[in-house]
């Protein structure tokens, strides 16, 4: 694939002029020269192949040569809700999320949440979208939501949505495993058919600490669907890129073998 960069204001026709984050990435990182053909995206769904006309020092100038509508989105929408890790695993997390077409993210507060997402952290996890947009070929950028409270996400009316959270069953309190395919075993063999058909679902996931118990029965009682994914405790992040990659990428190869 070409170099990309993002441009929020993309035309049609006519010449466009690179400035900040995106013009540094190509006059001194990847060193473009006059003449040379890019790949242009506005995070909206259009890309554009452009050749280089002039280079400054902090801005370059490119003249669009094609431009068109080029998707490659997942068949459903994902929505990702959850604490942010800490450290190095924010960008590692964020960029997977953006690489499997996530659709969009809430950084969730939850009771026992230790990163508290500010602007700062928001505007950050933007720029972090946009650097994985443009590596893995992304024409729509995965949206950054303000952070939202556990009691408001869970509360929210969601017409349409399948809603699913990540949390262990505990034989102490749900009592002995189940058979497979019974409402209890995972949550995911009953819900299947649903997130096979479902346009829009929204997945959770608690932080480091857990989910209290009471959130717990918060989610229950607003019939979210609880998601057991084995016995073994995953990181925030591993746990939310498994949801992706049940929900997004399953329907991904299914619409690819019916040919839809
Ligand atoms: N000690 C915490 C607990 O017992 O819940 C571990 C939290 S885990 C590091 C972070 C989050 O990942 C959990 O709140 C849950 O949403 C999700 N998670 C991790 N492993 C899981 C599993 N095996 N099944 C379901 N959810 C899991």
């Amino acid at each position: 694939m070409s170099e990309r960069f993002f441009v929020a204001q993309l035309t049609t026709t006519g010449e466009i002029t690179l400035s900040g984050p995106e013009a540094h990435h190509l006059i001194h990182v990847m060193r473009g020269h006059v003449g040379q053909q890019v790949v242009l995206f506005d995070g909206l769904g259009h890309e554009a192949v452009a050749e280089i006309t002039a280079i400054q020092k902090k801005t370059a100038v490119l003249r669009i040569a094609e431009h068109g509508t080029v998707s490659r989105e997942l068949p459903v929408a994902v929505t990702v809700a959850s604490p942010l890790p800490k450290g190095d695993r924010e960008r590692f997390f964020i960029e997977k999320l953006t690489e499997l077409g996530v659709t969009a993210f809430i950084p969730l507060i939850t009771h026992r949440s230790v990163v508290q997402p500010d602007e700062n952290v928001v505007n950050r996890l933007r720029r972090i979208v946009i650097e994985a947009s443009k590596q893995c070929g992304r024409n729509h950028l995965m949206d950054v939501t303000a952070p939202c409270k556990w009691e408001k996400l869970i509360a929210e009316p969601q017409e349409g949505v399948t809603r699913l959270f990540a949390h262990p069953f505990s034989v102490e309190r749900d009592g002995p495993p189940q058979p497979l395919g019974s409402d209890r075993t995972s949550g995911l063999p009953a819900s299947l058919e649903a997130l096979l058909t479902s346009e829009k679902v929204l997945v959770a996931v608690g932080p480091e600490g857990g989910l209290t118990p009471e959130e717990v029965g918060q989610a229950l009682a607003k019939r979210w669907i609880q998601v057991d994914l084995g016995p073994r405790i995953l990181r925030v992040e591993t746990a939310a890129i498994v949801l992706a990659v049940l929900v997004g990428t399953i329907r991904q190869v299914r619409a690819q073998t019916q040919g839809s």
